[in-house]
């Protein structure tokens, strides 16, 4: 049943998210929101009606909505996982838009307001224990870090850089260690794992965890009583900031890694475009992050979603609006 609702819908969707503000003095420039999907911002150089800009998406979670909520509307997405359907979940959006919120939950490493990331293998153990009379369900988890288009694996003890190529299925990280996971136990310590490995960079190279892409990967393989099987996977994504930064302003290593940034955020979105047009040739192989994903993103068993972040003040105007035609133009909507 979930694959025939989701086939409905289509296999590429887009929701957004409007965080929470954070500011008293800074002015909100998003003006509504809609049930149907729809975003109004406004223009606070234009107040007048050619500064209206409209958008619109499969869904907007406005700035109260819940962890609970971005879940339910992603569940039956993260459950076609356990038909055999290949799914790419993409949190995108400026740095301080909420796509760490989204994906791991708060900062601090409390357990409350769980993000995507848990609730997803959460739901995957209850589904797998719910069936285990017709299905046996092994999961398995990667988790790598993308930065300067090297892959890092966040998982192995030294984590170092890892070549990797798509092996035949296109669907795991070669390279990278497999982690057996049977309980959310398992799985919190190593997310805190992975999260360690990532924060011991980014105290070395200032906040690095925002201008890298972290890759957490679900294997599922399941077996029913009568000898079939089914392989397939769920890449959970954390992109980096996809802030616009001023040419003038920086030099060297931080420019460098902008434009890695920028030349694999705008990949993905050729990616998906090529994808929704349903175009002869995909241009997979313009980045890492497309690369790495290859196998689950547009063969006949997947499903994407991309979760646009915006952060609601009037200073983030501009990345705001870029994220939403971003997003715009890789939905189908
Ligand atoms: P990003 O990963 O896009 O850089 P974060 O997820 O780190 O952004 O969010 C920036 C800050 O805002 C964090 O302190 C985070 O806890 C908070 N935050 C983001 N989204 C929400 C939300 N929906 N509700 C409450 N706090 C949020
Ligand atoms: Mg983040």
């Amino acid at each position: 049943l979930y694959n025939m609702v989701q086939d409905l819908k289509g296999n590429i969707r887009v929701y957004c998210r409007i965080r929470p503000s954070f500011s008293s003095e800074s002015k909100n420039v998003i003006k509504f929101i809609g049930e149907d999907g729809s975003v109004v911002i406004l223009d606070p150089a234009k107040p007048q009606k050619d500064g209206r800009k409209d958008f619109q998406f499969n869904r907007v979670f406005g700035p109260t909505s819940s962890q609970d909520e971005v879940f339910k509307d992603t569940q039956p997405l993260i459950r076609s996982v356990m038909d055999g359907y290949n799914v790419c979940i993409f949190a995108y959006g400026q740095t301080g838009s909420g796509k760490t919120h989204t994906m791991s939950g708060p900062s601090g490493g409390s357990t409350r307001d769980m993000g995507i990331n848990y609730l997803a293998l959460n739901d995957l153990f209850q589904m797998s224990n719910r069936r285990k009379d017709i299905i046996h369900y092994d999961i398995h988890v990667q988790m790598v870090e993308i930065y300067n288009e090297q892959v890092r694996d966040l998982l192995a003890e030294d984590s170092s850089t890892i070549r990797s190529c798509p092996t035949d299925n296109g669907l795991s990280i070669p390279d990278a260690t497999m982690h057996s996971v049977n309980s959310t136990t398992d799985v919190l310590n190593l997310m805190k794992f992975g999260e360690m490995n990532r924060m011991v960079s980014s105290t070395a190279i200032n906040n690095r965890s925002s201008r890298s892409h972290s890759v957490l990967t679900i294997h599922v393989h399941g077996k029913d009583t009568s000898g079939g099987t089914l392989r397939s996977c769920l890449h959970l994504v954390d992109l980096a900031g996809s802030e616009r930064v001023d040419k003038s302003e920086v030099t060297g290593d931080r420019l460098k890694e902008a434009q890695y940034i920028n030349k694999s955020l705008s990949c993905l979105g050729d990616v998906i475009t090529a994808l929704a047009q349903k175009n002869s040739h995909i241009p997979y192989r313009n980045s890492k992050l497309t690369l790495l994903l290859q196998g689950a993103l547009g063969c006949g068993h997947a499903k994407t979603l991309m979760l646009a972040h915006v952060s609601p003040e009037e200073d983030s105007f501009n990345e705001t609006i870029s994220t939403l035609k971003f997003a715009q133009r890789v939905s189908t909507v």
